[in-house]
């Protein structure tokens, strides 16, 4: 089985992710490659099992541009946030995304931070892996948030532009599937209502599109369900996401642009939506000119939720351990998880950030007397929009007084352990009063709650009903709260 990404052992740098710079052109998708695209489409056969609901899978390679140095990786959750918003924007197309293979990181300074297309273009032709739909996530696309190039049959992204509010993929990913901007023709044309329109004609790059629809089809970008467009730099929308002002087509008839449409140059939070007529066509580029991304029989697999169960260290508890295990249920479904351990909720002060193949991990540094969150999301190659955990919290502190003992875990004993399920096992602290043990299976679920006590530092718990396997034994005692594991075999 291809895992997505195993990059085991390694402390991944934050990455703050951020809509769309203002810095950046929208998109660097040059018009003869939009009208190559056209012209194909143009000679395409009709598609006579086109449906629109029907779900094709598609795979996708994500190519990660690092620094010479090996810096500049892109947040993991932010590239799932972006890969959940793809597919969601894609829904309606008939299209979803799947990772086929993992990650591919790339050290490269002159392609992570690429000045010209020239450059891009290389990178694509060097690194393209075949017949899957290749993305290069960079720094710096030529300026651009992103953009198609027809020679390196691939798109660029920049990392500033990508995050789950961001449609810069979708956009691309529609020029990729042959569907030009929305304002075809107007690229590099700034549109002013004292010209009249007419006198654009000359200077736009195709047929300018009027509101009404005779020859829609050799107007614009060709599809009569998109009106009229002539706004080719970034754009605000108003509440009913259209321009906030009224153009005139050349009949001199007003109209506002409709800045719904992905493959316009509204803001992200005005676009949601390819037209009818835009995903049929792209089911046809797909079918027919890039066939070769077609697959059978992928059954793409979704996790259930990690909501409301039990993780331990427990939320909230003061752990003593000198190694620490985190450990929460095994989801079915997933390939791995992803870890993160930081000194602060907004998770910006990093211990650890790391994809692992299992639902446990042990930590062994930790400072006594700070506090830790932790968070952990399962991941596969078809689920991006499953949720992380919830934020779990606690403190750390182990007992410093030398008088007692170096060793923080003599405080508490478990015997014996491992423990056969004929056993008893006892569960003993030397210091402080327990008052409470519970019982945890590896599924983070809670077998039993024990507050009789043989004396006031001791109780029993019975082993007679348990399965063999890993369990968690929480000891709440008057002063901390301990986990520690039990095995029965
Ligand atoms: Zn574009």
């Amino acid at each position: 089985m291809q895992i997505r990404l195993m990059l085991l052992s390694c402390i991944f740098v934050i990455y703050s992710s951020i809509v769309c710079n203002s810095q950046e052109n929208p998109c660097g998708t040059s018009h003869t490659d939009q009208r190559k695209m056209l012209e194909l489409q143009a000679k395409l056969p009709e598609l006579n099992h086109y449906q629109e609901g029907g779900l094709i899978q598609v795979p996708i390679q994500v190519h990660m541009l690092l620094t010479d140095e090996g810096n500049g990786i892109y947040n993991l959750l932010h590239l799932d946030e972006a890969l959940c918003t793809l597919n969601k924007d894609f829904e309606q197309t008939g299209f979803q995304f799947y990772m086929e293979q993992n990650i591919n990181y790339i050290r490269s300074s002159k392609w992570n931070d690429h000045e010209n297309f020239r450059d891009g273009i290389e990178m694509m032709k060097v690194n393209n892996f075949p017949d899957v739909v290749n993305c290069y996530i960079v720094s710096n696309p030529a300026g651009n948030c992103g953009y198609f190039a027809w020679d390196g049959d691939a798109v660029a992204l920049s990392k500033s532009c990508l995050g789950g509010g961001s449609h810069t993929w979708a956009h691309e990913l529609g020029h990729y599937f042959s569907l030009p901007h929305t304002f075809y023709g107007w690229e590099g044309i700034s549109y002013s209502g004292k010209t009249p329109t007419s006198e654009y004609q000359s200077r736009v790059w195709t047929q300018i599109e009027n509101v009404n629809r005779v020859n829609c089809k050799d107007q614009a970008d060709g599809y009569c369900d998109t009106p009229p467009d002539y706004i080719s730099s970034r754009w605000s929308c108003d509440e009913n996401k259209q321009s906030s002002y009224f153009l005139k087509d050349i009949d001199s008839v007003s109209f506002q642009v409709d800045g719904s449409l992905f493959m316009s140059y509204s803001n992200d939070r005005c676009m949601n939506r390819f037209t009818a007529d835009q995903s049929e066509a792209m089911q046809k580029f797909l079918n027919f000119n890039r066939s070769r991304l077609l697959r059978t029989n992928i059954f793409p697999m979704y996790m259930e939720s990690l909501d409301k169960t039990v993780m331990t260290p427990l939320d909230s508890s003061v752990v003593a351990d000198q190694n620490v295990t985190f450990s929460w249920p095994k989801i079915e479904g997933a390939e791995g998880y992803i870890f993160q351990l930081a000194r602060n909720s907004a998770f910006t002060i990093t211990v650890k950030f790391i994809s692992l193949n299992t639902n446990q991990i042990t930590i062994d540094n930790l400072v006594s007397g700070r506090n830790y969150y932790w968070r952990v999301k399962p991941f596969n190659k078809y689920d991006f929009c499953y949720k992380v955990s919830d934020t779990r919290f606690f403190q750390y502190s182990t007992i410093s007084s030398v008088s007692i003992n170096q060793n923080a875990n003599s405080n508490i004993t478990i015997y014996p352990n491992p423990a056969f399920n004929s056993n008893e096992v006892l569960i003993q602290s030397e210091l402080d009063e327990i008052t409470k043990v519970i019982l945890i299976n590896q599924l983070g679920q809670k077998i039993r709650t024990i507050s009789e006590k043989v004396h006031e530092n001791l109780i029993l718990l019975k082993t007679q009903d348990l399965q063999k396997g890993i369990y968690f034994v929480t000891i709440e005692t008057n002063h901390k709260i301990f986990t520690k594991k039990l095995l029965i075999k």
